[in-house]
């Protein structure tokens, strides 16, 4: 057995209940081979087994009152993975399934992506199982104080800067921050994805969804000479990311024919009409569903993975880890799909992944494709720390030269390792070689 294959048994061993950690570890391990030969100095200082174990956890109680006056306990998390390259950087989901293996998978993922758009900042991520759904405003409210109460105890803007991420908007970033703000009588850059006006940056809220369509475009370019022009895309979810990434693929031209929520899809054939789908998720806060009741030539289908069954050339899965499976894949490849770029974290399985690759699917793994939103936050924490505010435009256009740029490198280290054209390689080497090297010139510290 060779080491880096000792080391994945050795993280199973010490968290046996973790799946998707697994997951996320041994998918990284297994494209490090080829890096682990070349480059015996990362063996000899141990990175391997260092960059596997986050450097703090922190889990903690959050009590509060519901509306009825009863009083409700969630659990907390923060997972500090590395800060090799900067503070830790990455986002806070609420939601019900969260538990210590998802945060911790996630906070790993972070940490290459952060590395792969190339500004100085580490990995990190948090969250809670308070389900937000069906909360009232002031519930919602104190639910996110008593939650900052305590992790104000462990961030700060040169130290761990959390963001949204899924059942995180701009409302709960707004309460969280106005929390931090009493609690430390400091007007900081703490938090990504703030309002406006109070130092948020333009483009934040669209950053990932349109990050996700330019880094495909250069790709689906670049490997195969084609173009969202004209080409059907679906896309699961009706968040944020994929409400961005329908946005930015209908200005580019495509068609966008299929878009999900937790409970089901819709399928419009002459072509989801995204101000519906804002309205429906965005104010009204209600269920994917409700579309066809203003577009009764649309079809709404119980159920998630039923999207996969659509016939499309681009597939862009934007709601959560381990959503398309390889009966899904299978689906999609037997349809013609020829590109998949994934909005969310890990939403495609292995087996999924493998049959991408095997029928030569341009297939983009999320920590490439999806890094837009992490590096709007870095262009927010900049702008605050230079006390400006860019134009949209200025920052829409960092925004896409970043991933361009993530693109031309983890293509060019997919490359160089012998497996061109390979974005899961390319985008786990690239990622770790940064960060490998920052902890390689700190010596045994952390
Ligand atoms: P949102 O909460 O805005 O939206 C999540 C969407 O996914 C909703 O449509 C939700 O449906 C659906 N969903 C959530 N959980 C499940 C589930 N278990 N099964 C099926 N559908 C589900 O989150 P975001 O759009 O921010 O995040 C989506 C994905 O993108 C996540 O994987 C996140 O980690 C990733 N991501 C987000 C970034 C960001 O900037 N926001 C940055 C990089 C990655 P419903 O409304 O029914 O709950």
């Amino acid at each position: 057995m060779n080491k880096l294959a000792k080391i994945y048994d050795q993280v199973v061993r010490r968290d046996p209940n973790e799946p998707e950690f697994h997951q996320a570890v041994k998918e990284v391990l297994e494209s490090l081979e080829p890096v682990a030969e070349k480059y015996p100095q990362f063996l000899e200082a141990g990175i391997f087994e260092r960059i596997v174990e986050p450097e703090r956890t922190i889990i903690f109680r959050i009590p509060w009152v519901t509306d009825k006056g009863e009083v409700a306990v969630n659990r907390g998390y923060r997972v500090q993975f590395n800060s090799a390259i900067g503070p830790y950087k990455g986002g806070v989901r609420f939601h019900p399934s969260v538990n210590l293996s998802i945060i911790k998978f996630l906070g790993f993922e972070q940490t290459f992506k952060n590395s792969l758009t190339g500004l100085p900042m580490g990995g990190g991520k948090g969250g809670t199982d308070f389900d937000p759904k069906g909360k009232s405003d002031g519930e919602i409210m104190r639910f996110c104080q008593s939650f900052m109460i305590e992790l104000s105890k462990h961030i700060g803007p040169d130290t761990d800067v959390p963001a949204g991420d899924i059942g995180v908007g701009a409302r709960e970033i707004g309460y969280m921050y106005g929390m931090y703000k009493r609690l430390r009588n400091e007007f900081t850059g703490v938090l990504t994805g703030k309002g406006l006006t109070y130092g948020g940056s333009l483009g934040r809220t669209q950053a990932t969804g349109y990050g996700v369509c330019y880094f495909m475009e250069e790709a689906v370019r670049t490997i195969k000479g084609r173009s969202f022009n004209g080409s059907t895309v679906i896309i699961s979810g009706s968040g944020n990311v994929a409400t961005y990434a329908a946005d930015k693929a209908l200005q580019l031209g495509s068609k966008v024919v299929a878009m999900s929520d937790s409970s089901g899809y819709i399928y419009d054939e002459n072509g989801i009409d995204l101000a519906t789908v804002k309205k429906i998720k965005e104010v009204e806060r209600k269920r994917i569903s409700e579309y066809v009741k203003y577009h009764p030539e649309a079809r709404y289908t119980d159920g998630c993975s039923g999207i996969w069954t659509v016939k499309c050339d681009i597939a862009l899965p934007c709601a959560t880890q381990n959503e398309l499976n390889g009966d899904s894949a299978r689906a999609l490849v037997k349809n013609g799909c020829w590109a998949v770029g994934e909005g969310a974290n890990m939403p495609c399985t292995p087996e999924a992944v493998e049959i991408f690759l095997e029928n030569k699917l341009v297939y983009a793994p999320g920590k490439a494709s999806n890094a837009g939103g992490v590096a709007c936050s870095g262009l927010e924490m900049s702008q605050n720390s230079l006390r400006l505010s860019w134009t949209f435009e200025e920052v829409d256009q960092k925004l896409k030269d970043i991933m361009v740029n993530i693109y031309k490198t983890a293509s060019a280290a997919a490359k160089e390792f012998g497996h061109e054209n390979n974005l899961v390689v390319g985008a786990n080497i690239a990622g770790f070689m940064k960060v490998a090297n920052a902890m390689l010139a700190h010596g045994v510290s952390y």
